[in-house]
């Protein structure tokens, strides 16, 4: 197996993980210290472990972390209640809703309450309207992951055809934008898309994130393509339960002159963003707070942190 090939998404997290520190250590001595609130409806039981880990990395990296687990048969408008007092708060700089909500729970309408400049998973519209201009605001923290990992294996991506399988809106649709932010010529596939795998055959960058265990395979990739695989998925083979992404990794791997695996590709990345996103939060806050006339978000971002 040419182990050159395959992207270290756990090595890429750590190191982006080490920088959140040490602009956590920064930010502490001037005063700030960079919190981040979790809230969990129910008891689901992968999203409890999600939040526990997102606790334990926030902790790790220094920022203080703030948990609010609420019952299962929680309203909306008692979650809407607490988003607007974590709004108000200015010990608190990133608001975390882990999905899925219970049923009684409208999503859309309970990420368009997290005040947009404390939206460290860039749902709120604001921000996905602003990305889909270009402009710097707080991104998803998946596709800012992957964007990590493709610019660390292919240096600049300028010119480059890229394909996203997947349009949803926390994945598919925001890595789309930033590909063209980085100038890439970008195809999005789905599930009514004529010829998928003939989209495919084209390019040099596919980003898989479909939800499909090992769906794409090494026919569907030009020779030399990077292959971004997001999917997680859980079988059962060999009577064990296994962790696949959308790629068939075995067979892809040869095809391709880089991919990430699963587990230990992009998975490690979106907590590694999360936090680096908390942190740009609260140095916009403290910005804004500095000058509340001239607060624009990459200025900011631009004073504090190198
Ligand atoms: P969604 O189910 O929201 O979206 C899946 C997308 O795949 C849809 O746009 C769908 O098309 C498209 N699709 C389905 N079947 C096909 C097909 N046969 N050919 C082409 N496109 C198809 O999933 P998510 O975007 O939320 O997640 C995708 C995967 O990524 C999942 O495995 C998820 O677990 C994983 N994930 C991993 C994360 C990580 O940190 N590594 C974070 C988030 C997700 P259509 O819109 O037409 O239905």
């Amino acid at each position: 197996m040419n182990s050159s090939k395959i992207i270290d998404g756990k090595a890429a997290a750590s190191r982006v993980l080490q920088q959140v520190k040490t602009d956590v250590q920064r930010l502490k001595a001037e005063g700030i210290e960079p919190a981040l609130a979790v809230i969990l409806v129910g008891q689901d039981p992968a999203s409890q472990v999600y939040v526990r880990n997102k606790v334990l990395r926030a902790e790790e990296a220094g920022i203080r972390s703030l948990e609010y687990r609420l019952s299962v048969d929680t309203d909306q408008s008692q979650l809407l209640e607490l988003i607007a007092e974590l709004n108000d708060d200015v010990g608190v700089n990133g608001i975390l809703l882990q999905l899925p909500l219970p049923a009684n729970i409208e999503e859309a309408v309970a990420l368009q309450a997290i005040s947009p400049g404390k939206d460290v998973d860039g749902f709120h519209s604001e921000n996905v309207g602003g990305l889909s201009q270009g402009r710097d605001v707080l991104t998803p923290c998946t596709p800012s992951g992957c964007m990590q990992l493709l610019e660390e294996a292919c240096g600049d991506l300028s010119g480059k055809h890229a394909v996203v399988i997947g349009r949803s809106n926390i994945v598919g649709k925001p890595m789309a934008a930033l590909l063209l932010k980085a100038h890439c010529s970008v195809t999005i596939v789905h599930s009514r898309s004529a010829d998928a795998k003939a989209l495919c055959q084209l390019a040099d960058i596919v980003v898989a994130a479909v939800g499909r265990p090992r769906m794409i395979d090494a026919s569907w990739l030009k020779p030399g393509a990077v292959v971004i695989d997001v999917g997680i998925n859980r079988i059962e083979e060999d009577g064990r339960t296994r962790l696949v992404g959308d790629v068939n990794f075995d067979s892809a791997l040869p095809q391709v002159s880089a991919i990430t695996p699963v587990p230990g590709g992009v998975g490690p990345m979106t907590i590694a963003f999360l936090m680096k996103n908390t942190v740009t939060a609260a140095i916009q806050q403290a910005h804004a707070r500095q000058s509340p006339l001239n607060s624009s978000p990459s200025e900011a971002t631009c004073l504090s942190i190198s």
